[in-house]
């Protein structure tokens, strides 16, 4: 709880300057966050979520005619809101600029890391409501996925993602092309790509939770060889119990050219997560949109935290998506 001096210093701040609110509202530490939250949302998202109202002494956001509600640190529809206490918490990530180095992990940390990859645990905990993305993205079910999915050419393959996202896969390719006749090394990455894919429905492994693969929000590029490279978590840990330890040295990356073209246009790199997953990209802008906020108001120092969780509550590492 070491953050809320922080939070309620630079809440007043927001709240006079960057996100007027009409009206009078007494806002606790919560509402702060959760104001915050909806709001990064929907800046990232402003065709599905047009406004933000403070109803029934929670903020709320609206998307497609269904009402959701901050409950208790969840975000759930209105027949769920009672149920609160069966869900995970919502914990909002602040996207590093670089991945974290594993020597610099605390023991509490590695042990930490170590529970919540625990692939029982991973299985059988809490998990988020999946409501709010599923309308975020439009569909719950697959058919619903799949009527919105585009074929687009990237890194002179087609793949089928998110008509949301066309626009910045373009300029994701264009960009890293424009690199590859400067810099060898992203040159010589699209040469040697060995596979692509895009949208995908399923689950994160080892969990109940849709992959953002499933509304093709998410593209994976993996190359022929890896030369030995660790590329994602998961596999480490089958025969490595300190995977959260290899080295980044030793972790397969795609070029920087490669990762700034990508988060130049909203997408996070799997790389930089403590459940590293560096073939992944995904489509997170209102991570990015948050950092504004972050940036704009002087960062508050929450990047160094060791979790790197923008706020008080945010007990666990952003989880491995793939
Ligand atoms: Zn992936």
């Amino acid at each position: 709880m070491r953050y809320l001096g922080q939070l309620a210093c630079f809440a007043l701040f927001l709240f006079t300057a960057l996100y007027p609110i009409t009206g009078s509202t007494i806002l606790n530490g919560e509402d702060v966050r959760a104001r915050l939250i909806f709001e990064a949302f929907r800046r990232a998202f402003p065709d599905r979520i047009s406004s933000l109202e403070f109803k029934d002494e929670e903020w709320t956001a609206v998307i497609d005619g269904t009402r959701f509600f901050w409950a208790h640190g969840r975000i759930l529809p209105e027949k769920e809101r009672e149920k609160w206490a069966s869900y995970r918490q919502h914990v909002f990530i602040a996207y590093p600029d670089q991945p974290k180095d594993p020597r610099s992990y605390s023991p509490e940390r590695i042990a930490a890391l170590r529970e919540q990859g625990d692939a029982e645990a991973r299985l059988n905990g809490d998990d988020h409501h999946p409501a709010f993305r599923a309308a975020l993205y439009g569909g719950a079910r697959r058919g619903g996925a799949e009527s919105n999915l585009v074929k687009v050419l990237l890194f002179d393959r087609m793949v089928s993602v998110h008509k949301r996202i066309v626009q910045p896969i373009k300029k994701v390719n264009a960009a890293v092309s424009a690199a590859a006749k400067h810099d060898k090394e992203t040159a010589i990455f699209l040469s040697s790509i060995g596979s692509l894919g895009a949208y995908n429905w399923r689950e994160i492994r080892g969990t109940t939770r849709r992959s953002l693969h499933s509304w093709g929000l998410a593209v994976d590029v993996q190359p022929q060889r890896t030369r030995s490279k660790i590329m994602f978590w998961e596999w480490e840990r089958d025969r490595n119990a300190d995977w959260m330890l290899v080295p980044l040295k030793d972790r397969w990356a795609p070029p920087a050219a490669v990762i700034a073209a990508f988060e130049k246009e909203g997408f996070v790199w799997g790389g930089k997560w403590d459940f590293y997953d560096t073939m992944h990209f995904e489509y997170r802008p209102e991570l990015q949109e948050m950092k504004k906020v972050l940036s704009a108001i002087g960062n508050p120092g929450v990047q160094k935290d060791e979790q790197a969780s923008v706020f008080p509550g945010g007990k666990e590492a952003l989880p491995a998506a793939r």
